[in-house]
């Protein structure tokens, strides 16, 4: 099967990034051309439904490249995140709601940069894997290294025997935008028939 044929299958495509632009104009411009080549690719776009930073340019690159974004966003954020009207909002009582529907309306995930909110989003996903919930792909977009501490710490964790060694088998990193997609498709096939991770590390 190509590449092409799985992403079709991947159907929708959560993004976990900063709701702020960051400190170097490449990061925005990442996010532009992921909202791009996800819609170019016929896959929806699942994400914070906020207006703003990384978060707000791929999802205004979706609308630009005719797709529509689903948007999860809490109540109390809808004036915080400046909601994208834009985009079909799903709007929620709590973050743990935010995080659910995104799970379920999502079949893999990309991480692009972004600060602590970014980070516990895509942890919590990871650490639901790690419990044999789930194996959705999750691949990081690590441009410029952005993640490599974060990829560093993953794989303590490993060595020092708490997490299993198939932990790192639930994630993984790119350095190019345009690699996203063809990555997801390629774990999502392979995740097919893979036995579950051990809960426990003995
Ligand atoms: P940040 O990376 O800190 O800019 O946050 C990125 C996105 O994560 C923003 O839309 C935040 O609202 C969201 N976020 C922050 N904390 C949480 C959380 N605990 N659960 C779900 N989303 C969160």
């Amino acid at each position: 099967m190509s590449i092409s044929g799985e992403l079709v299958s991947m159907g929708s495509v959560g993004l976990f990034c900063g709701s702020s632009a960051g400190a170097d104009p490449a990061w925005t411009e990442a996010a532009t051309a992921f909202g791009r080549l996800l819609t170019e690719a016929g896959v929806r776009l699942v994400y914070g439904g906020g207006g703003t930073g990384l978060m707000g340019a791929c999802a205004r690159a979706v609308t630009a490249a005719g797709g529509r974004p689903l948007g999860v966003i809490p109540e109390f954020l809808r004036l915080p995140e400046v909601a994208y009207e834009a985009a079909e909002l799903v709007v929620v009582g709590s973050m743990h709601e935010r995080k659910a529907v995104m799970f379920r309306e999502a079949d893999g995930f990309a991480v692009l940069p972004g600060g602590v909110g970014t980070l516990e989003e895509a942890i919590e996903i990871l650490s639901w894997a790690r419990l044999g919930l789930h194996a959705k792909p999750v691949v990081f977009l690590n441009a410029q290294g952005f993640w490599t501490p974060l990829l560093e710490l993953f794989d303590h964790t490993v060595s020092q025997g708490f997490s299993p060694a198939g932990f790192t088998l639930a994630y993984q990193a790119v350095d190019r935008v345009e690699d996203i997609l063809p990555a997801l498709a390629a774990m999502a096939s392979a995740a097919k028939g893979a036995p579950d991770m051990p809960l426990i590390v003995t």
